[in-house]
């Protein structure tokens, strides 16, 4: 199963993703999570992509399709994946539709998960993250076990530095800018839907996996 989460930042992709993951057996491909792991390795293009990460703004095309591409020809994307902030742009997806023509392997499905932009500001002024691992929580919705500590391995939680509300407004500019165009684009291929993503994950899920029972006969299904 290939599938591609779009929508706004907030929007719960990366929740969703994260239950999918394990529904689907595929990994759960985040192209912040990666920027954020190369800037924490201390790799060449940490700094490179780090200031375009904390204004944010979206980092070039060529260098996340770069690594993306790299990252969707690792064994375990054998079966299938979860595209969760790529591709971002038209041409990030018409790189990510060639690569994938090339090797015979097209998207199966898109999942647009729409949220109005209240909601998006309160998610992502309460997310807390974990520096170690990426794991994410809400001080509201999604809180962990002990304040502020994060339950996979005890680090202290931190906002973004691009959850600081210049910063989403920055990120709302250039969602509307450069990744708006895609629901067109998706939708015209085919096998497309919209959910919406101002409720809570639990019905999103759940319309998720209807969805994708529905789609996938008994022969291939995800
Ligand atoms: P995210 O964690 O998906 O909200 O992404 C955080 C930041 O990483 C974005 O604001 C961009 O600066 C950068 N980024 C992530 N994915 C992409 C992409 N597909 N294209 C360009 N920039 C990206």
């Amino acid at each position: 199963m290939r599938l591609i989460l779009l929508g706004p930042p907030g929007a719960g992709k990366g929740t969703l993703a994260d239950r999918l993951t394990d529904r689907l057996s595929v990994p759960h491909l985040a192209s912040g999570d990666i920027l954020r792991a190369q800037i924490r390795q201390g790799s060449d293009l940490g700094p490179a992509v780090q200031k375009y990460m904390n204004s944010g703004q979206l980092v070039p095309d060529d260098l996340i399709v770069q690594v993306m591409i790299s990252r969707l020809t690792q064994p375990d994307c054998a079966a299938g994946f979860i595209l969760d902030g790529f591709p971002r742009t038209l041409p990030q997806a018409q790189a990510l539709n060639g690569r994938l023509a090339e090797v015979q392997a097209p998207i199966d499905m898109v999942i647009y998960l729409d949220a109005g932009e209240q909601v998006i500001i309160s998610r992502l002024a309460g997310r807390r993250v974990c520096p170690l691992c990426d794991a994410t929580y809400h001080l509201q919705t999604m809180p962990p076990a002990e304040s502020g500590k994060c339950d996979r391995d005890g680090a202290d939680l931190q906002a973004r530095p691009d959850d600081q509300p210049q910063v989403i407004r920055t990120r709302l500019q250039e969602y509307r800018r450069l990744t708006e165009p895609l629901l067109e684009y998706y939708a015209a291929a085919g096998r497309f839907v919209r959910l919406d993503g101002n409720k809570d994950i639990e019905w999103v899920y759940c319309q998720a996996q209807q969805v994708l029972t529905k789609t996938f006969s008994s022969t291939d299904e995800p």
